[in-house]
């Protein structure tokens, strides 16, 4: 089990997580119309050019989302759990990675 110090502190990693995520997309001008839809920017007129942006911010938004996500369930018994077997997640994962969804067993079988 993580301690509660070990648990703010990866609360305090996830809200700076956020913010800098939130920073990064309204420089790049996505900041006010952000839907967290994953699909917007697979749209088929994107040029080229904007194809490099368009692919950057929806990495930026997939993080931005597990980061929410993980911050919704902290304080819950959800939080660090897999989200496909229920297990716990390692800590050592955790504490890379705060806003894992899977363990590292069920995020090797999804790639
Ligand atoms: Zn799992």
């Amino acid at each position: 089990m993580l301690t509660e110090s070990a648990m703010e502190g990866l609360r305090t990693t996830l809200e700076e997580e956020r913010e800098s995520l939130r920073s990064q997309l309204s420089e790049l001008g996505y900041g006010a119309q952000l839907d967290y839809d994953p699909n917007f920017a697979d749209s088929s007129q994107v040029t080229a050019e904007r194809g490099e942006t368009e692919a950057l911010v929806q990495n930026l938004v997939a993080s931005l989302g597990d980061v929410e996500h993980a911050l919704e369930k902290f304080g819950s018994d959800r939080f660090g759990v897999c989200e496909n077997c229920g297990q716990r997640i390692a800590e050592a994962r955790l504490e890379a990675r705060p806003e894992a969804r899977l363990c590292i067993e069920c995020a090797a079988k999804a790639r």
